[in-house]
């Protein structure tokens, strides 16, 4: 598996927000943090991200997996990726 950028870029692209096992008690909890990085100007230096991630390790709060929805995006396809799940195994299953 390609290593994922961690970019602005490759975060507008990510499609996690749209997932139905990304549930709305853990974007809620992600959302302020997620804000402040999002208007960082660079994210390569973070060990620590609530999406993108296939780029970053899996998620503190996602643990139910009730489908995922990677395959369908850009950065999925960029980068020739071939697992699903990121958010609940690091580098995905
Ligand atoms: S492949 Fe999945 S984890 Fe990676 S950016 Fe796309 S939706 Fe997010
Ligand atoms: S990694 Fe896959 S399952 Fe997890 S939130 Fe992103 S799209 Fe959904």
């Amino acid at each position: 598996m390609n290593k994922v950028e961690k970019s602005k870029e490759n975060l507008k692209k990510c499609i996690c927000m749209k997932c139905p096992s990304y549930k709305l008690g853990c974007k809620m909890k992600a959302m302020p943090k997620n804000m402040m990085t999002m208007l960082k100007g660079n994210i390569s230096e973070l060990n620590h991200f609530e999406g993108l991630f296939c780029a970053f390790d899996k998620s503190n709060c996602i643990t139910e997996e009730t489908g995922c929805i990677c395959s369908t995006c850009d950065v999925y396809k960029e980068n020739k990726l071939d697992k699903l799940y990121f958010c609940t195994q690091t580098g995905g299953k």
